[in-house]
């Protein structure tokens, strides 16, 4: 559609012009037909593919199930970065129309094969995996908000004003040196930097199908800085999520955004003991997300959350029509 408006302006604009050229001619230039109306656009589908919680689990940790009932060699192996990355691309094959987001926590909190390396490895992973947007979390605060920069940012941790000699070591995996940072973005809508009175980090990101663009909004939970140790989030104020989503919509209105997704570090529980992976059971009653997600302006689309990781894939529709975590 913008491409259409530019073409209808320049039009208008070599109309005008030409009657200038022509002011001998004693008969005025004929208005400018009305551009015509652009055709209504057929609906598309866009995968939205969307985890959570990551935690630097780059090896799988075996088997996992509910049921403790079920002796662990019987349950289904599952995780790590291959099985991760190989669902992802199944994922991505199955509509070029793809967007990879995450709900927050991927680093912090973290086995030995990524926190050593002060969570390189996992930020390295899912630069090759393509993720693109993800929301902050309360672990991406563990470290302060200047590590989690050079996380987004690339470059060596200093330790007494020397590299630290557990950092930047991707000539060991193929990896560039200096650590090259994450090709995602990490979104911190609702986390101000006091000293600035700004977002941290970008408030959303966009990406564009078919020429329409959709926006992504991320942002952890406000009461992040009551499960944070205080030097993690020391400079920084936590607003209320569902405030900071309303207050964004005229501007992403205002821009020609009408698709917008809400990434937000946040979660519940299903209400039964052994969970449906793909259930909703109780709709999330009670918990913060659905608090959330009730006071969200309805141009919001979709919302992707996480924190509490709950076993569950589901869609769960809210009291509001048109809200759907
Ligand atoms: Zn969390």
């Amino acid at each position: 559609m913008n491409q259409t408006s530019k073409l209808a302006l320049t039009f208008i604009i070599f109309i005008a012009v030409s009657a200038c050229g022509d002011s001998d001619d004693p008969a005025p230039a004929p208005a400018p037909a009305p551009a015509p109306a652009p055709p209504p656009a057929a609906p598309f589908a866009v995968k939205i593919i969307g985890f959570n919680d990551f935690h630097g689990s780059l090896e799988s940790p075996g088997t996992f199930g509910e049921n403790t009932s079920v002796p662990v060699a019987n349950r289904p192996p599952v995780g790590g970065a291959e099985f991760l990355a190989a669902h992802v691309a199944r994922l991505k094959a199955q509509n070029s129309n793809n967007v990879v987001v995450g709900a927050g926590d991927f680093i912090g909190a973290s086995p030995l094969i990524s926190a050593l390396f002060f969570d390189e490895p996992s930020i390295e992973t899912m630069n090759r995996i393509g993720l693109e947007f993800n929301a902050v979390g309360n672990h991406e605060f563990d470290k302060g908000s200047a590590e989690l920069l050079r996380l987004q940012n690339g470059g060596c941790k200093m330790t007494g004003g020397a590299q630290d000699p557990n950092s930047c070591r991707g000539a060991s995996v193929g990896t560039p040196v200096p650590f090259e940072g994450a090709k995602f973005k990490w979104l911190s809508a609702n986390v101000i930097a006091t000293a600035t009175g700004r977002p941290l980090l970008p408030a959303y990101g966009t990406k564009t199908f078919n020429g329409v663009p959709v926006a992504f909004i991320g942002m952890t939970l406000r009461a992040t800085p009551t499960i944070v140790t205080p030097s993690g989030v020391a400079g920084l104020e936590f607003r209320d999520e569902a405030q900071t989503v309303n207050a964004l919509i005229p501007e992403l209105r205002a821009a020609g955004i009408e698709s917008i997704v809400v990434l937000v570090h946040e979660g519940g529980f299903q209400s039964g003991t052994l969970s449906d992976i793909n259930g909703c059971e109780g709709n999330l009653a009670g918990s913060a997300i659905a608090g959330i997600v009730s006071k969200l302006d309805n141009a919001v689309d979709a919302v992707v959350s996480g924190h509490t990781h709950p076993r569950t894939t589901a869609s769960c529709r809210t009291q509001r029509a048109g809200r759907f975590r």
